[in-house]
């Protein structure tokens, strides 16, 4: 059964049925009048998590940040929790108390470390913060006095060379003194990130590894002993390159997509997004086409008309480049992304009618078999990464959920 439906004002279905499947309590046509979505496939998003899982013992933290990378995060979260994932990682306390509110209960990590005054909410909705400095550990440790609360867990987040965030080995002895001062806060996790974890022979995610390990030894002889330790992200954990951790934390591939060339061939994409031909016009040679005239007929040509932009997150670098799917065929991009519309070339499609099925990432099916505009595709087109190009896909296009 397929059951696709708006991610506002879905709830649970009776008892009797599949609990996972999510129902809509109403249609929501406000959304859903454009013809432009993103389709969500939540069996390939469980696929993906059992792929992860065979390729590490360790714990799973699922990164759900910037909306699950655009998937839509209570939904993705709630997937990932009845499949058994271990815990979640986001980067903004409002995106861990999001899942909070979305009635999830696993670990949720914190990854970014702003917390502003906000500690009363860190307590409150029991999220496990990551901290690097000594501020972090008062302000925490206060809020705990002060409320008569249990002691919070946290993990440490040691730089070793990403200059990003975390503690610098050589200030850590100050957090550790601070964690003695304070035993309201307790040190669950340590945990790094990689500069370079696609970095395929591993050299820069070794040395990283290793001032990790001196920092854990630190840390170990301080009388400490955090629980766990985590630094892979999906492209640390698919190419092996940091095994032996007791946590990874992947986020991009979880969502079909390999991070780097030659891993991951077993993921499959799980976002989909799809419109509509809504209006086509035959162009003599000479004339142009769209903002700035960027492109002109070089010879009779049919243009379509598809409506996302922009605005909807489809890179306006995508000007006179790439390619939608349309009746399994391709057809250009032609002239500049304008906000809310883009045009494509279907002069080689003579089928192509009003309402066709425009596929703007994803697979369609035709007399060529499957073809795919993949995340990487996009992301190459535009010269970006996949992890923008989904991030991108923007609040106007309504997200609907698919059970396979
Ligand atoms: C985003 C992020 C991840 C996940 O990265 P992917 O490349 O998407 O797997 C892991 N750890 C940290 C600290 C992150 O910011």
């Amino acid at each position: 059964m397929v059951a696709a439906f708006p991610v506002e004002d879905f709830q649970r279905m009776s008892t009797d049925s599949p609990p996972r499947i999510l129902r809509p309590k109403r249609a929501a046509p406000a959304d859903a009048v454009r013809p432009t979505r993103a389709e969500v496939n939540l069996g390939n998003l469980r696929h993906n998590l059992r792929v992860l899982r065979k390729s590490t013992p360790a714990g799973i933290y699922a990164v759900l940040k910037a909306d699950a990378y655009g998937h839509g995060a209570p939904a993705v979260a709630r997937t990932l929790e009845r499949a058994q994932v271990d815990g979640f990682a986001v980067a903004l306390l409002e995106e861990a108390i999001e899942l909070r509110n979305a009635g999830i209960t696993r670990p949720v990590l914190v990854m970014g470390g702003y917390y502003g005054k906000a500690w009363d909410e860190v307590l409150a909705s029991n999220v496990t913060p990551v901290i690097y400095d000594a501020a972090q550990i008062e302000g925490l440790a206060l809020a705990v006095r002060y409320a008569g609360a249990a002691p919070v867990l946290a993990h440490v987040k040691i730089d070793t060379g990403m200059s990003r965030l975390g503690v610098r080995p050589n200030e850590l002895t100050r957090i550790l003194d601070a964690l003695h001062r304070f035993p309201e806060v307790k040190l669950d996790g340590l945990m790094t990130h990689f500069a370079c974890a696609d970095d395929r022979a591993g050299s820069s995610v070794h040395d990283q590894l290793r001032i990790f390990d001196r920092a854990t030894a630190v840390v170990r002889e301080n009388g400490f002993t955090p629980r766990v330790r985590h630094a892979a992200n999906s492209a640390a954990l698919l190419l092996g390159t940091a095994d032996g951790l007791d946590i990874v934390r992947p986020g991009i591939a979880l969502y079909g997509v390999a991070p780097t060339s030659g891993v991951g061939e077993d993921l499959r994409a799980v976002m989909r997004v799809r419109s509509e031909i809504v209006a086509l016009r035959d162009l003599e040679i000479g004339e142009s086409a769209g903002y700035g005239w960027s492109w002109t007929a070089q010879r009779p040509s049919v243009l379509a008309t598809v409506p996302i932009g922009y605005a909807d997150g489809l890179p306006r670098a995508l000007s006179n480049k790439g390619h939608f799917l349309v009746r399994g065929h391709r057809a250009p991009i032609v002239g500049a992304v304008s906000m809310d519309m883009v045009m494509i070339d279907v002069t080689d499609i003579p089928a192509a009618a009003l309402r066709d099925e425009v596929v703007v990432l994803g697979s369609q099916d035709g007399p060529q078999g499957r073809l795919s505009v993949t995340t990487e595709d996009l992301a190459a087109w535009a010269g970006t990464i996949p992890w923008e190009i989904l991030t991108n896909v923007s609040r106007r296009v309504p997200r609907f959920y698919r059970e396979p």
